[in-house]
């Protein structure tokens, strides 16, 4: 079995753009769910795949990652799992991990990142042995959550660790946001040609009504502005060749909000 198989992953689509993620450990066949923004979608997923879900696992507080997690953990006596500087927050949580308590799902190390940024108490999850992220609204494909807590220099700080993960690993974020955020992208990163390949692919996907995601950290480094703004080439096109990254960070986060 290749590492990739050790957690079977499934995208749930729920709200408007939000993504929930089902997944199962392939040794102990523990599922769990993570950000489900709603209830009913991902009921309807468990029930077409025969699965129970033992895990509820969150990213952060906002109601369209949560809003499902009470009930979906009473339906099936699941646990909750969250940032235990969030538990005031969030629902009751079963397991209230941080960076140095890490975690543990169906056997696997779960190393918990605290991405502090789009809130303060952000936490991203990450399986070494999976080779995947879920990183919630701190980084989407080609772009990054907006600063509702954080400074910028505490999200640029949060997207450095991602930046750090195994090329290979597969993100999976919380919205598909992908197609709005590829458009922005090419008003700072215009003749990044990885990005205009990816820009043209998450068209086509989008047309076909086929999920951008997962993506990786290695398509990310190549091709997301936000993650670059340590680039000289990024740099120089904004007029900030002397800047540190986190100023340029800051500045692409500004003009996206503005946008
Ligand atoms: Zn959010």
């Amino acid at each position: 079995m290749s590492t990739l198989d050790a957690l079977e992953i499934h995208l749930v689509p729920v709200l408007t753009d939000n993504y929930a993620y089902i997944l199962r450990d392939t040794d102990t066949e523990t599922v769990g769910v993570v950000d489900p923004g709603e209830a009913e979608p991902v009921e309807a997923a468990l029930t077409q795949l025969g699965w129970r879900p033992e895990w509820i696992i969150l990213t952060h507080h906002h109601g369209d990652h949560i809003a499902g997690a009470e009930r979906l953990a009473g339906g099936y006596n699941a646990k909750i799992a969250g940032a235990a500087a969030d538990s005031k927050r969030l629902p009751p949580l079963d397991a209230a991990v941080t960076a140095e308590t890490g975690w543990d799902f169906g056997g696997q190390t779960v190393e918990v990142i605290e991405t502090p940024g789009h809130t303060i108490g952000h936490i991203a999850y990450h399986f070494p042995r999976a080779r995947a992220l879920f990183a919630g609204d701190t980084l989407f494909s080609l772009g990054c959550g907006r600063l509702f807590e954080g400074t910028a220099a505490q999200m640029w700080d949060s997207l450095s660790k991602l930046a750090e993960l195994p090329p290979e690993t597969r993100v999976y974020c919380g919205h598909e946001y992908t197609q709005n955020l590829a458009a922005f992208a090419l008003t700072i990163d215009p003749n990044n040609p990885a990005l205009r390949q990816r820009a043209e692919e998450v068209v086509q996907l989008r047309a076909d009504d086929k999920p951008t995601i997962p993506t990786t950290i290695g398509k990310e480094l190549a091709t997301n502005p936000f993650l670059r703004a340590g680039e000289p080439s990024l740099k120089h096109a904004l007029g900030m060749a002397e800047a540190d990254a986190a100023a340029v960070f800051a500045e692409i986060r500004r003009r996206k909000d503005a946008a």
